[in-house]
């Protein structure tokens, strides 16, 4: 069976949009009674902020100046400082080694939206759905402006990360000749959009703290249904599907619904049992547009959690940066006398410790049916390479006992228990 069928369409069939800014930021005026206030006064702090960004980015916009570009890929977004050197890495954004953090910096806190739109361009997606590209522009800044740049992990840069894994993913031998562009136009929207606005704490988090947005989605895939249903507010706010019959754009809706809320980590056991039932009994078959409806949600879950699975340098980043989200949580339910959900404890709950049984408990059974999928690909092989000799540098800095071992960044040029080390170098897929 597939597992996409579990939509909270709301009251009486009608999607439920919500407005940007809707509710206010995670802080410490939600844990009390005067939130009045605070909504108000993160409101207008938004709408300046939004205000001055898209005056810097009508400033920066090349589209807006009039230069509109001719060839594919070629970007619009960059000073021309930078565009030499960004323009380069997007020449090898299909890379699983590609610098996320570096691109974010050369465009400025742009990585989402010129990957994006550098995306869009390869895959002709602006040409095949008549979009119009000051809509889309919009729509790419609203996502990316919506994400919380103060969370140290689920920020804009993480959806360019995830963004740009989907697309090594979409670009797999297995299916890139069976994907229709409404695959791929929904697989890039999906990753780009999958966890915008994200507050920086969990769901028990809302749910004890009793969230508006708990009570709204009845404790259920709270923050994923969240993501989803600002993205549609925002596809509605900028009108880019507007020029689509309704019934198109409304499936449309719907299917990256299905597709943002399966990136639900309490659904995990769910998909992965779909997934190794197909693949036992060789059932999937990618010209059933249900059968890869059902592959671009593996593949947008495997692009969520793919961090373990690059090189160390990058994966090390990620694994602290969402580790200090985790500890900023603990740190607010200590403070509150909330009791502290697990992995959020600094005291207790270590790095690598956390990191260890992330691998072993989510990542390496979903990259093992993912291996399996692709037959294996060189991409696959890359990255389980990258997983297992990860989780064995983890292992060692875990049961490293002096204080200063215990810090990842000393040994992070430590070498690898194989010898390796160097290989990354040529492990560029093509
Ligand atoms: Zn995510």
């Amino acid at each position: 069976m597939l597992a996409d069928g579990r939509l909270n369409t709301g009251h009486a069939g009608v999607l439920l949009v919500e407005r940007r800014g809707s509710y206010p930021l995670i802080d410490l005026r939600i844990l009390k009674t005067s939130a009045q206030q605070g909504e108000v006064e993160s409101g207008t702090r938004r709408k300046v902020k939004r205000l001055l960004s898209f005056q810097r980015y009508c400033h920066a916009s090349r589209l807006l100046r009039g230069l509109v570009p001719h060839t594919p890929g070629s970007l619009h977004l960059l000073d021309d400082d930078y565009l030499g050197q960004a323009a380069h890495m997007l020449s090898k954004v299909g890379t699983w080694n590609f610098d996320i953090f570096l691109f974010d910096r050369l465009t400025n806190g742009n990585s989402l939206v010129t990957l994006m739109c550098h995306l869009f361009n390869v895959y002709g997606l602006i040409h095949h759905f008549q979009l119009d590209m000051v809509k889309l522009h919009r729509f790419l800044g609203m996502v990316q402006e919506d994400y919380h740049s103060q969370n140290p992990y689920h920020n804009a840069v993480h959806a360019a990360d995830v963004t740009q894994a989907m697309y090594c993913y979409l670009k797999e031998p297995k299916l890139a000749e069976q994907l229709s562009p409404l695959d791929v136009f929904l697989g890039l929207m999906a990753a780009a959009a999958h966890d915008v606005d994200h507050p920086g704490v969990n769901q028990p988090f809302l749910i004890k703290t009793r969230h508006h947005l708990a009570s709204l989605y009845q404790n259920t895939s709270v923050l994923e249904s969240h993501h989803w249903r600002s993205t549609v507010g925002m596809l509605r706010e900028s009108g880019l599907l507007s020029h689509l019959p309704a019934d198109i754009s409304q499936d449309m809706e719907q299917q990256l619904g299905s597709l943002i809320l399966a990136t639900d980590i309490s659904r995990q056991n769910e998909f992965l049992l779909t997934f190794r039932e197909h693949l036992d009994n060789q059932d999937l078959d990618l010209q059933l547009a249900s059968h890869r409806h059902f592959i671009l949600q593996i593949a947008l879950k495997c692009a969520d959690v793919c961090n373990p699975c690059r090189v160390w340098e990058l994966s090390r980043q990620w694994s602290e940066r969402v580790c200090e989200e985790f500890y900023r949580q603990g740190d607010l339910e200590r403070k509150f006398d909330l009791e502290i959900s697990p992995l959020c404890n600094q005291q207790a709950d270590s790095v690598p410790a956390i990191q260890i049984g992330f691998i072993s408990y989510i990542v390496e059974p979903l990259f093992e049916e993912w291996h399996r999928f692709t037959e294996p690909s060189p991409l696959s092989q890359t990255m389980m390479g990258h997983l297992h000799k990860n989780k064995a540098r983890w292992s060692r800095l875990r049961y490293a006992h002096t204080p200063s071992e215990t810090e990842t960044h000393s040994h992070a040029d430590e070498p690898e228990p194989e010898g390796g080390g160097g290989e990354e170098e040529g492990e560029d897929i093509p």
